[in-house]
């Protein structure tokens, strides 16, 4: 039976049990401390574990929290990972690298996005060029985040969004909506601004503890996708590269490639993926990377979640009352929290990092 008791209530509890676990594994940890606080004023930080050898040529990376509450669910993972497996998972010459809420603003405040508004997984595009356009969100952006949540007011917005939906259709809806934009900093799935502290952050981990191994594998945790309690590894690599024929030798069938059109994910510009993916470059590193996209309850719940989120932070006042219920609904989107779910969680993380681990030693396919 899984040891579900390694799931936190809270950011600060997470971060305590993931540095215990890490202190009795036998694991080094570094902090990377961020410069906003927590809603009780708690300080926050990033926490990495490194377990193994230090000139190890082949990592095998877990990252929690990337979209800030869902991080509940990794830590949960991570902090179970290190009591129950630990040292005698690695084969010689392999380490773990477990990083820790690399969000832990949005883990914190029970949001998907950073302190600077941003969702990560859209925020690593290049900042010096144009920001990819999203004309779909422009025409639905003020029903998305309507000024008021007044029943009435949302059932005026939700009337436009679903004549939107029913001109345009599912996939281009979707796509508009969580495909990410840079127009509306207020809004859902933003990417721009610049770097967030996060995207800087996992570059600063990148370049001390990734750069010039052989193989590294990454699996970065995420909820909310998919049917309640299955984790669906996502893969984003072009077909046809040795990146993609690894993602399928190391995690088999499962694995769902968005170039393939198999992921209901619309996520396209800024992902980590691609942010790891420019620092850890081939020949010199094989990095294989997969989102764990974990099912939680139905999207429609899931817009509704992001909307009052957003809205709290933009109209509301996010420590006032109002804000209780909101971070309540947010919290139940991204972290079912029944043993059942926390159990396929743990058996899902075990089973995808033992392949991850069994592949970094296959190197080049
Ligand atoms: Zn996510």
């Amino acid at each position: 039976m899984p040891t579900i008791h390694s799931f936190a209530a809270s950011y600060a509890e997470a971060r305590d049990k993931f540095l215990a676990a890490a202190r009795i594994a036998g694991a080094a940890t570094t902090r990377f401390d961020n410069p906003s606080r927590g809603p009780a004023g708690e300080a926050l930080s990033c926490d990495v574990a490194w377990l193994g050898p230090d000139d190890a040529t082949k990592v095998v990376v877990t990252i929690s929290s990337t979209h800030g509450v869902e991080g509940y669910c990794g830590s949960g993972f991570q902090v179970d990972w290190l009591a129950t497996v630990g040292a005698a998972g690695l084969p010689a010459g392999t380490a773990a690298l477990w990083v820790h809420a690399i969000n832990p603003y949005g883990f914190a405040w029970t949001r998907r996005v950073t302190e600077e508004g941003n969702d990560l997984n859209r925020n690593y595009v290049d900042h010096g060029k144009p920001y990819p356009a999203n004309e779909g969100y422009l025409e639905i952006a003020d029903f998305l985040v309507p000024k008021d949540l007044s029943p009435a007011t949302l059932a005026a917005a939700d009337e436009k969004l679903g004549a939107y939906r029913k001109k345009v259709g599912d996939i281009a809806f979707f796509r508009a909506v969580s495909g990410g934009q840079y127009s509306h900093p207020d809004g859902l799935f933003f990417g721009g601004g610049g770097p967030s502290w996060s995207n800087r952050t996992l570059h600063a981990i990148a370049d001390r503890f990734l750069k010039g191994r052989a193989d590294v594998a990454v699996i970065d945790f995420h909820t909310g996708l998919g049917p309640y309690g299955y984790g669906e590894p996502i893969t984003h690599y072009d077909i046809g590269t040795p990146g993609s024929r690894r993602v399928r030798a190391f995690w088999g069938e499962s694995v769902t490639e968005s170039k393939r059109g198999q992921t209901a994910s619309q996520a396209r510009d800024g992902l980590g993926h691609y942010g790891l993916n420019r620092v850890l470059t081939e020949p010199a590193t094989r990095l294989t990377m997969c989102t764990l996209e974990y099912g939680t309850f139905d999207r429609e719940s899931g817009q509704k979640a992001f909307r009052a989120d957003a809205w709290l932070h933009k109209y509301g006042d996010p420590l006032g009352k109002e804000a209780g219920p909101i971070r309540a609904a947010m919290r139940r989107q991204f972290y079912p929290e029944t043993d059942d779910w926390k159990e396929a969680v743990l058996f899902r993380g075990h089973q995808l990092v033992r392949q991850a681990v069994a592949g970094v030693q296959k190197g080049a396919l």
